[in-house]
Formats: structure tokens, sequence, C-alpha cells
């Protein structure tokens, strides 16, 4: 148990190591002066758990990735709406699976499918991780945000990420397997999958 949960942290700071440069840790507000550079993280981050949840539906053929990666080509182009909505410049510039105009995105899903094809369970804490992230960066993003239109799109991202986050925290335990968080709070993480 305590090797598995080691080898999940160390996924975790790989992640974290990979994204800090993104987000606020490293003094970068995204969203308090800057909504739009939010709603642009959101467009690639929703196609990044596409395009995850496709390559490990193509290694395992098990129904929950496709299932939830066509959900999450409806959440990334509902942020491609608010884009176009919102008179901003598309980065997503290729659709191709696995192509991202954010450097650091395009290092997460190296480092996210290496990791998931290890085994289907690494496949499934994968996918939490994907979906803890999202929850993560838009409960961030919401807290600044006075937009109505972009709540609105913010909060159906957010019910999809708790609903998709419930799906592979029950694969993860029925394929024996533990998991703790990495990016949300413990609190948070059972208030969601309880
Ligand atoms: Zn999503
Ligand atoms: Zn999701």
């Amino acid at each position: 148990m305590r090797n598995r949960r080691n080898r999940i942290i160390m996924a975790g700071v790989t992640f974290i190591v990979a994204l800090s440069s993104l987000f606020a840790q490293g003094g970068k507000e995204i969203s308090a002066d800057n909504g739009s550079e939010g709603i642009l993280l959101m467009r690639e981050e929703e196609k990044l758990a596409r395009d995850v949840y496709l390559t490990l539906y193509d290694l395992y053929s098990v129904p929950v990735f496709l299932n939830i990666a066509q959900s999450e080509q409806r959440h990334t182009d509902s942020v491609k709406w608010l884009i176009e909505q919102k008179g901003l410049t598309d980065p997503v510039i290729s659709d191709e699976i696995g192509e991202f105009s954010d450097d650091e995105l395009q290092q997460l899903y190296q480092v996210l499918i290496e990791q998931g094809s290890q085994s289907l369970s690494q496949a499934f804490i994968v996918g939490a991780l994907v979906e803890e992230l999202d929850i993560y960066d838009i409960e961030r993003l919401l807290e600044d945000e006075d937009d109505i239109q972009i709540i609105r799109v913010y909060d159906n991202l957010l019910e999809g990420s708790m609903n998709h986050l419930r799906s592979f925290y029950s694969k993860i335990v029925k394929s024996g397997e533990d998991y703790l968080p990495s990016y949300i709070t413990e609190d948070r993480f059972q208030q969601i999958v309880q």
C-alpha cells in the first residue's frame, strides 16, 4: 500500500512540476486580472482530457474511457464557443490527438499516457488525476469570475468533472487499488466521491 501510494505521489509530483508555471503557484494569476487566460487554459485542458481518454480507450477498449471522452468533446466545444463569444483566439490549432499549443500541457499529456499505459488500474488512476486537476482549476477560476456566461460554462464543466471523478474512483476501488488526491484536498475529494 505504501509503495503504491508513493508511486502515485511521484506521478503527482511530476504533474505539479510540469504545471507549476501555468498556475498561480509561481505568482502568475490566471483569472483575477485576466479571465481570458483561464478560458484558453480550459479549452486545451478539456481537450487534454479527451485525448488522454481516447488514447487509453485505444489501449484497453474499456467503455468508460470512450464515454467520458465524448463528454470531454462537449466540454472543449463549449469552451470553444465561449472563446468565440469573447472574441478570443482559439489556442487549439490542430484537433489531432496529443497535439497542444501549450508546451506544459503537451508534456503533461506524455506523462499521463506513460503512466496510463502501465496497466488498466493505472489508467483509471490517470483518469482520476485528470478530473481532479480539472476540478482544482475550475474551482480556482470560478472564485474570481463574475461573468455569468463564463460561470455557466465552468459550472457545467465542474459538474461533469465531479461525475467523471466518481466514475474513475469506483473503477479504481473495484480494481483493488487505493487513491488519494494530489490536487484537491482530501476533504473536497471525500465530499465528491461519497
Ligand atoms: Zn471535462
Ligand atoms: Zn472529465
